[in-house]
């Protein structure tokens, strides 16, 4: 008998490779990958190095021929932020799948089976790594307390950026987007957006994880509005402190999806990209099998390149 060697995706002392391993990554229900979104946390993590997990943390596959996306934030469900539903902040458990233990990017991986977000019908699972996404900025605008009718900005143009102006669209909000490349403020129009300075704004979205993404995001709100920090920052969010204490900003954190009640946000994602498939066509700019994953990385690095959303496919 010859055993059936898994491939999976990891950063190597040689850059990004495709590397086989006996058994799927990770613990749990076995998830035939079908797609794999690049994201720029990967992108942060890969520039440490070589690491010792599989990467891939935006996936959608098959378990038992049912196509599923996966919500990878693990939780125990007994702390107290978990007892309030919000299972981001679990204190017991603080895994993430493919970030710093191993994720989905492989023909075959393994999660709980609590993890699982079943599809609806009309979302294809070759869209559905997106479903990820979609729930960081589905939470953002939560954080945000948005509401319709709000003056809401966004800076940055990258996908979560762009995804926030698509979850905005959905609840009759055109945002105000501060994007940095042509081929983002396309897709900004082709979302709903509009591309100008953001002036005023009730709510400031900040999507891109950069220092002066935090100052444009608080010299853009007006008097006691909220700046949302969704973008990542692993050292300190630099705050121009005059602007912000005479505006008397409300600054809030924003760190991936829980639940509100008993509905899961990653589920509403699924519901919400379903609902309107051009979101995944303005945002997914390239794609590439597996087996060419450096590739896909290389694509995803050069943002001056067109990137914005890159897919791994299974092959
Ligand atoms: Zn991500
Ligand atoms: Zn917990």
């Amino acid at each position: 008998m010859t055993a059936h060697r898994i491939r999976a995706v990891r950063s190597t002392n040689a850059g990004i490779r495709v590397v086989e391993q006996d058994e799927p990554p990770g613990e749990g229900v076995e998830v035939v990958m079908a797609t794999a979104s690049i994201c720029g946390s990967d992108l942060g993590f890969i520039a440490m190095g070589p690491l010792s997990f599989v990467l891939g943390h935006e996936l959608a596959g098959w378990v038992d021929g049912r196509p599923v996306a996966i919500e990878p934030r693990l939780w125990c469900g007994e702390c107290e932020e978990c007892a309030i539903g919000a299972t981001q902040r679990c204190t017991r458990e603080t895994r993430v799948i493919g970030c710093f233990s191993d994720g989905g990017m492989a023909d075959v991986f393994r999660v709980p089976r609590t993890a699982l977000v079943p599809l609806p019908e009309s979302l294809s699972v070759t869209n559905a790594c997106l479903v990820e996404p979609i729930a960081v900025a589905l939470h953002a605008l939560r954080q945000g307390r948005v509401a319709p009718g709000m003056a809401v900005g966004v800076v940055g143009g990258g996908a979560v950026g762009l995804a926030v102006v698509a979850c905005l669209r959905s609840i009759g909000v055109t945002a105000i987007v501060e994007a940095r490349h042509p081929h983002q403020r396309a897709a900004v129009e082709r979302l709903g957006g509009v591309n100008a300075k953001v002036r005023d704004a009730d709510v400031v979205i900040e999507a891109t994880g950069a220092d002066s993404g935090v100052e444009r995001s608080v010299a853009g709100v007006r008097p006691g509005g909220r700046v949302v920090i969704a973008g990542l920052f692993h050292g300190p969010v630099p705050v121009p402190g005059l602007p912000m204490l005479a505006k008397e900003v409300e600054l809030v954190g924003s760190m991936m999806y829980g639940r509100h009640g008993t509905t899961r946000e990653i589920d509403e994602a699924a519901t919400l990209l379903a609902a309107h498939p051009d979101i995944a066509d303005a945002l997914i700019t390239h794609r590439f099998p597996l087996s060419e994953a450096p590739r896909a990385f290389a694509a995803a690095a050069d943002r001056s390149g067109g990137a914005i959303k890159v897919v791994v496919d299974a092959e």
